[in-house]
């Protein structure tokens, strides 16, 4: 690894500052917030931009906020001022607590909540979290409307995102649990990075699963929906619910699409998927019992 190559830095205050900056300077220009994945490519040598954009001072992408019912956070806050919010601790719990387990404190501290999301690493505690949650994201372009977008339809594969050239995402939306429902994620990590994430959202209702999703990551290129498995589950009976969980694991490990990598095997992954599911279900269906 090497020191940081010569580039000119830009602090733009406005969302069509930036895109101003990024139309002027084409494909010469991106954009960071904390760097703690930008620089990284930099020092390696994998990326080399002449100008960079720092979304640091525009303050739509600022603020945490409780609005309509909704969880607003913008774009550029970090996972450690997410995690030690009031209104986050207090009315989205599960929320704080998944922040509170990505990475380490620096990596919190550093990393925006953002850049996360736009950098798409498969391997991301919020994608996967999100995806259970039905959560989306806000995204806008030079004096353009802002454009809401299902966090499933903002990462498209490993390491890319749908926003158009110049587009900064400028918010996430997180709704409210509906009365009764909960949710919980787990995770596994051998190294720096989750190997396996997992989100399950749920209720229970006369002693059945009802409203579940199932979100799986980590494992392959992006976070999923196990929609399959959420089939097997919606409608099991909270006393019998080895049988369901047991295939709907398997079906959750299929859904995930492990890649081989560092973490294990293709077989090894879809293991931990189905283990990991079945403690994040029983895991809900107990906090959602305790609010009936
Ligand atoms: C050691 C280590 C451990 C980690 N562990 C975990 C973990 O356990 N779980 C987990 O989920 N993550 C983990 N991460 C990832 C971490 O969460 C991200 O690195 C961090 O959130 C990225 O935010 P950033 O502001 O530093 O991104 P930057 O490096 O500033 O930007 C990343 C990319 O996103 C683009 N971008 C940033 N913001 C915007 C925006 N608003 N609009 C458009 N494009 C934008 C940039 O152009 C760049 O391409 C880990 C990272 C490290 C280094």
């Amino acid at each position: 690894m090497t020191a940081l190559p010569p580039f000119e830095r830009h602090r733009p205050g406005t969302v069509e500052e930036a895109t101003g900056l990024f139309d002027r300077l084409g494909s010469d220009a991106v954009a960071y917030v904390g760097g703690s994945e930008l620089f990284l490519l930099f020092k390696f040598g994998f990326a080399d931009y002449p100008h960079v954009v720092d979304l640091k001072g525009i303050d739509e992408l600022r603020g945490i906020a409780r609005s309509d019912g909704m969880l607003r956070i913008g774009a550029a806050e970090t996972h450690r001022a997410i995690e030690r919010h009031p209104e986050v601790r207090d009315g989205w719990p599960a929320f704080a607590a998944m922040e509170r387990g990505v990475g380490n404190l620096r990596v919190r501290t550093q990393g925006s909540i953002g850049g996360n999301l736009c950098f798409a690493d498969p391997h991301s505690d919020p994608a996967t979290f999100l995806l259970a949650a039905d959560g989306e994201v806000e995204a806008r372009r030079g004096g353009g409307d802002v454009r809401r977008i299902p966090i499933g339809e903002l990462i498209s594969g490993p390491f890319e995102n749908t926003l158009g050239q110049g587009e900064l995402l400028t918010a996430v939306v997180v709704p409210a649990l509906a009365p009764g429902a909960a949710i919980v994620h787990r995770k596994f990590v051998l190294h720096e990075r989750p190997a396996i994430t997992v989100t399950c959202h749920l209720r229970v209702e006369d002693e059945e699963l009802a409203d579940v999703r199932l979100a799986v990551g980590s494992a392959g290129v992006r976070a999923v929906r196990g929609e399959e498995a959420e089939d097997v589950l919606t409608g099991a009976s909270v006393a019998e619910l080895d049988e369901p969980l047991d295939r709907a694991g398997e079906l959750a490990g299929e859904a995930s699409d492990p890649v081989e990598d560092a973490n294990g095997s293709v077989e090894y992954k879809r293991q931990l998927v189905k283990v990991l599911s079945g403690r994040a279900v029983r895991d809900a269906v107990a906090e959602a019992r305790d609010l009936t």
